[in-house]
């Protein structure tokens, strides 16, 4: 993961305040709070986490992504006095125990190739308190939906833009040597003719 030269990353963990992060890091689950999306810019390359196992990542190339959108937004108290982890924590993963936070969902692929849906899970860690929508810490992972939901849309619309800019682009053979070169072009790319005036 790290290796792969990911230089921007979007984590549910960055957007809660300090004191939150303290407990976090204490209570020993920062290694598994790492849901969120790593970004490559140069190799136009996504990675995600779609579920909390850290090993899980799935790598997405910028040119497959779809759409993107939260398609959950539940929110349940606290009933259970134990650490507020939903399905981080054995022990708090009761059904109606979860703090549950935003489902973020990504779609890849196209008709041709077949599609696929990334589903984020963005969690609230808040220890053992009852928790609603005014929350800061819900606002904190609103703000996280909300900051990757807006990189994606950029994501998607840069490379529609360029897909659209090579398909309109107009082509023709070169009469020296066949290759495809840009109705434009004054010069062969590919064996070096000067066009000019044919
Ligand atoms: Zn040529």
């Amino acid at each position: 993961m790290y290796s792969l030269g990911f230089t921007k990353r979007i984590v549910t963990f960055d957007f809660f305040p300090r004191s939150v992060q303290k407990s976090i890091v204490f209570y020993g689950f920062r290694r598994r709070w790492t849901v969120g999306i790593w970004l490559n810019y140069q190799k136009q390359m996504m990675a995600l986490r779609p579920v909390k196992n850290t090993q899980n990542e799935t790598c997405i190339p910028f040119g497959e992504i779809r759409s993107v959108e939260v398609v959950g937004d539940e929110y349940t108290k606290t009933i259970f006095g134990g650490v507020g982890v939903g399905s981080f924590f054995g022990g708090s993963a009761k059904s109606e125990g979860f703090n549950r936070g935003l489902q973020v969902r990504i779609t890849t692929g196209n008709i041709r190739s077949g599609t696929n849906a990334y589903f984020l899970n963005l969690w609230e860690p808040r220890l053992g308190a009852k928790l609603n929508k005014s929350d800061p810490n819900f606002k904190a992972i609103q703000e996280c939906a909300r900051s990757i939901i807006d990189e994606i849309e950029i994501i998607i619309q840069e490379s529609q833009s360029v897909e659209k800019e090579h398909s309109e682009r107009e082509v023709r053979q070169c009469p020296y040597c066949s290759e495809d070169i840009l109705a434009t072009a004054k010069k062969c790319k590919h064996c070096g003719e000067w066009l000019e005036g044919k």
